[in-house]
């Protein structure tokens, strides 16, 4: 698997190091985006504060991880669709909010809606999000 990632990293002209190996590693195996603050939390010693935040912006930049804003106002990482690239991120799906675990989910398959912004307005990103309960939560 962190050989994907090398390769991943080798692709954007990064540096293969073991933050950025980590980091990867935690928000591509998950099924759900993950908070800054928890990632803070995994990586624990083996990264400070703000290499964390260099490296996911770099990510971002890059197009590998897209930035998810939770109802709580905390910034959110998920893994991007092969589609994006540096500078041109195509992550044109619902997020869904879940007040019981308070996870982040991309609803990949809801795909956004065209919308068409007033003259004159030049928007950056797109996003939707639904807040309610997941599925992991509603069974339980
Ligand atoms: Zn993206
Ligand atoms: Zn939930
Ligand atoms: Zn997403």
């Amino acid at each position: 698997m962190d050989k994907d990632f090398t390769g991943l990293l080798h692709k954007n002209q990064l540096k293969v190091t073991a933050p950025r190996l980590g980091v990867l590693h935690i928000i591509a195996n998950r099924d759900s985006a993950v908070s800054q603050p928890a990632l803070e939390k995994l990586m624990g010693d083996e990264v400070d504060r703000v290499t964390l935040y260099r490296t996911l912006k770099t990510f971002e930049e890059k197009g590998i991880v897209h930035k998810v804003i939770d109802m709580n106002g905390t910034a959110n990482y998920a893994i991007c669709s092969e589609s994006c690239s540096e500078h041109a991120h195509h992550d044109e799906h619902f997020h869904f909010n879940c007040t019981n675990c308070q996870k982040v989910y991309c609803l990949n398959e809801l795909h956004l809606p065209a919308v068409k912004i007033p003259e004159g307005f030049k928007a950056d990103s797109v996003s939707l999000s639904i807040t309610g309960v997941c599925d992991q939560c509603n069974k339980n």
